[in-house]
């Protein structure tokens, strides 16, 4: 390699580290020891940069606590996730939404509202936006995320979503959930994961297309730089263990962002593995689905979604 190249890549290298250590150093809102109190914040925003946020629940309000992304364009915003709740008393997302446009010069021709998965935490805001001019909310089903993203080939080929200047590549993820999806941002570099992959415990559905999936998302990541790999939820501590389903009150949470090194070792334990099973890698835990949460999960995605 040129010097001259050699000494680019190093700064833009460090310049990349240098907003990650951003949202390595970020303390989230964790919720609360004493969530009966009045006056709790409810929603965390940060601003990544003018273009990027990452808007996180309380836990006091929602145990699953379930990050959000809104990022825009030139011409149009896209938010992956509107959470658990459409009632602003508990989750005033819209408001939170209208406050970032506030701030900006300019306002997108349109927002549009695209869902990691077809679980509750992530689509349960949908009512925030419907009957809002400036909103497209993208459906649940399957056919209605291949058509909007334009995916000839579910799960092996990829789709996109244009926003002006910044085309989102979205990459089928079945595995978790049937219809899971994941983005990738080529301005940030990141790679929005929803629940195939988080600091925390993700439950798989389908072994096999899960495993696809890590092996999918690795090969992406070998052709596309990722400078973080940001996912749904967090739920493991600084020292790797595990929160209880249901914790309110999350001081001592790991932060959020994984790197490809944390997929890597994911799919290296996947492979290694003659059936499925429970694995447990430094940030990721896997856990098969049991036959009677599988049921469960097959009776709510019949009657969910549009
Ligand atoms: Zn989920
Ligand atoms: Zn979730």
């Amino acid at each position: 390699m040129h010097l001259a190249t050699l000494l680019i890549s190093f700064f833009i290298t460090i310049s990349l580290q240098a907003e990650t250590s951003v949202l390595l150093e970020k303390k989230w809102l964790h919720g609360d020891r004493n969530c009966a109190q009045r006056d709790l914040q409810k929603v965390d925003v940060l601003a990544y940069d003018e273009d990027s946020y990452i808007i996180r629940q309380n836990k006091c309000f929602t145990y699953e606590a379930p990050f959000i992304y809104l990022l825009f364009g030139d011409q149009k915003a896209f938010l992956f996730d509107s959470g658990t709740s459409s009632d602003p008393k508990y989750f005033p997302l819209l408001e939170t939404i209208e406050s970032i446009l506030s701030q900006r010069k300019t306002k997108p021709t349109e927002i549009i509202v695209g869902h990691s998965h077809n679980h509750s935490d992530h689509y349960s805001g949908d009512g925030h936006f419907i009957g809002k001019e400036l909103y497209q909310l993208v459906g649940l089903k399957l056919n209605a995320i291949t058509d909007f993203y334009g995916i000839k080939a579910w799960p092996e080929s990829s789709g996109q979503v244009d926003l002006g200047n910044r085309t989102l590549k979205v990459i089928p993820s079945p595995g978790h959930q049937e219809e899971a999806i994941s983005i990738y941002d080529p301005k940030n570099q990141w790679l929005l994961s929803g629940d195939t992959v988080y600091p925390g415990l993700v439950y798989v559905k389908d072994w096999e297309a899960y495993r696809s999936t890590i092996n999918r998302l690795l090969d992406f990541t070998s052709k596309h730089p990722v400078s973080a790999i940001l996912g749904g939820h967090i739920e493991l501590t600084t020292k790797g263990t595990l929160y209880p389903i249901g914790t309110t009150y999350q001081p001592n949470e790991t932060s959020l962002p994984l790197f490809v090194e944390d997929l890597r070792s994911l799919q290296q334990n996947l492979n290694n593995l003659d059936q499925k099973g429970t694995i447990r890698t430094e940030r990721v835990w896997v856990e098969p689905m049991g036959f009677f949460r599988r049921q469960l999960s097959n009776l709510i995605r019949f009657f969910s979604g549009f």
